[in-house]
């Protein structure tokens, strides 16, 4: 089995991933705050973990892995919309339309990432359904020492847990100095952080011991991987923004409340993104998110290999020209995909297939996933620009390709601009043919198989049998209009 390195911020070190259990290897990622439409450095960390978890699902296999995301849903911009709605005259409570708002920003989510290729996850909690949990976690806190009530709070006491500090490097002390921290005179010591506060008659909150309030933000994350990964697991990841303090904190709630634990072995994180070498902000125009890009006709999976063209712990720049030039490859590398048809030959994403050579190392090399890109373009233009391309090896770059989740099997309605989805047409033609074969195989009506391997002949294509049945590839006298009829 391949040893899969991944750098770990809790170490400073590239370290050899070694899970807990190898048959349920179990990772979380600090999820979205859906609150409106994911800008496109949102997208930053779904794609690297989307990576992760495809390897570690070809590693493992893919009924042995386990990846939850939240979905962050009490919060105040939430609120703010909701409020909006119903004062410009909408139907229902305010509590549901929180909900229909947290809804259909969800529902945007998971199109606009699906239209990157990114895997949904196997679980996506939301924090509205573990308050129960979380207001557990906190009683335990407050009973363990590490938590106080204060002016219908609960905070966290940063001094009751000695590591606090060790993920980000920083001391309490210098936390305090460099910090914009909310200065509060409930507070103990100004790092406290929030686990419960009040809510207001007209926002949603929930009756607790401390009265009827709302769950900090870090408790989420805290209750919702205990909840569903157990109170240790292999990975957690994340935005490098989030490292302080969110992380610190989840960490120090966590091993407060499971001193015998280890909570998360691994942290990953990703770096930024920025846009033309400026930071994404408002102000400077330069902000838009992964909908509008898809809006003006930038395909998923563009937009995920430019993203994979850097390496995720560096900042990654946007630019039009990378876009423009990703469109080209990408085009290219699926029009061979697609033509031998293994995209739809029913093997699941991350059977331990053969890709091609070094694919796996490379990722396998904390996510290297430029590399795994370079060596997709050198085998590309070695094994299959030929006239007399071996199928063996489109099918392994095919299989890569799926791998790395560029092969074009998107949830999403947002296709290829015309040229390309003719491309496309023409590719399945081929793949439908060969399905249509091994069908009448499959039925024993020889008869017709050959009648149409025969036709497939005359149109000019080549008819291989292989281990994945049937496929039809091109010659230069291939003729497309004599498949349509049938
Ligand atoms: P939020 O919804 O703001 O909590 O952010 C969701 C995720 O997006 C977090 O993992 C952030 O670290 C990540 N994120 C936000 N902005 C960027 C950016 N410009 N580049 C990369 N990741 C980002
Ligand atoms: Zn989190």
């Amino acid at each position: 089995m391949t040893d899969i390195k991944l750098y770990n911020t809790m170490a400073r070190e590239k370290q050899v991933f070694t899970p807990i259990d190898p048959k349920n290897v179990r990772m979380y990622v600090c999820g979205p705050t859906v609150y409106d439409r994911a800008h496109l450095g949102n997208a930053r960390p779904v794609v690297v973990f989307d990576v992760l978890y495809r390897l570690l699902r070809h590693v493992y296999g893919p009924d042995h892995v386990t990846y939850v995301r939240n979905f962050t849903d009490v919060d105040d911009k939430i609120n703010a919309t909701a409020l909006q709605r119903k004062e410009a005259g909408a139907e229902g409570t305010l509590e549901e339309l929180v909900h229909e708002r947290s809804n259909e920003t969800i529902g945007w989510y998971l199109q606009d990432m699906g239209a990157l290729g990114a895997l949904e996850p196997d679980e996506m909690p939301r924090a509205t359904e573990f308050v129960g949990p979380m207001i557990a976690m906190i009683e335990d806190l407050i009973a363990k020492g590490h938590a106080y009530e204060a002016e219908g709070h609960v905070l966290f006491a940063v001094e009751s847990y000695k590591n606090y500090g060790r993920l980000s490097g920083r001391s309490v002390d210098d936390m305090i100095a460099g910090a914009r921290v909310e200065v509060a005179p409930y507070k103990k010591n100004p790092m406290d952080f929030v686990l419960w506060k009040p809510s207001t008659d007209d926002l949603p909150g929930w009756d607790s011991p401390w009265g009827r309030g709302r769950p900090g933000w870090h408790i989420e994350c805290s209750a919702m991987s205990y909840e569903l990964l157990g109170a240790t697991f292999d990975i957690h990841g994340g935005g490098n923004d989030l490292q302080f303090p969110h992380h610190e904190n989840e960490i120090a709630q966590s091993k407060c409340a499971h001193p015998d634990a280890g909570f998360a072995n691994y942290w990953l994180h990703n770096e930024m993104l920025q846009v033309e070498g400026k930071k994404m902000s408002k102000s400077l125009g330069n902000f838009f998110t992964v909908h509008d890009l898809l809006e003006q006709g930038v395909p998923g999976e563009v937009i995920r290999f430019v993203f994979l063209g850097t390496h995720y712990r560096k900042p990654m720049d946007w630019t039009e020209k990378k876009a423009e030039q990703a469109f080209n490859t990408v085009r290219r590398w699926q029009a061979h995909a697609q033509a031998v048809g293994f995209g739809e030959r029913g093997e699941g994403v991350g059977d331990n297939v053969e890709v091609i050579p070094g694919f796996v190392e490379a990722l396998s090399d904390d996510l290297n996933t430029s590399l795994a890109l370079t060596l997709l373009d050198r085998f590309e233009r070695e094994y299959l620009r030929e006239e007399n391309v071996e199928l063996d090896m489109v099918a392994q770059f095919s299989r890569s390709l799926r791998l790395i989740g560029l092969d074009g099997k998107r949830k999403d309605q947002n296709a290829f601009p015309e040229e390309i989805a003719a491309q496309f047409d023409k590719a399945s033609a081929w793949s439908r043919i060969g399905t249509m074969i091994d069908a009448a195989r499959t039925e024993k009506n020889f008869d017709e198989a050959d009648r149409i391997r025969d036709a497939a002949k005359a149109a000019g294509f080549e008819v291989h049998t292989t281990k994945d049945g049937t496929i039809l590839s091109e010659t230069l006298d291939s003729d497309y209009s004599k498949l349509e009829g049938l």
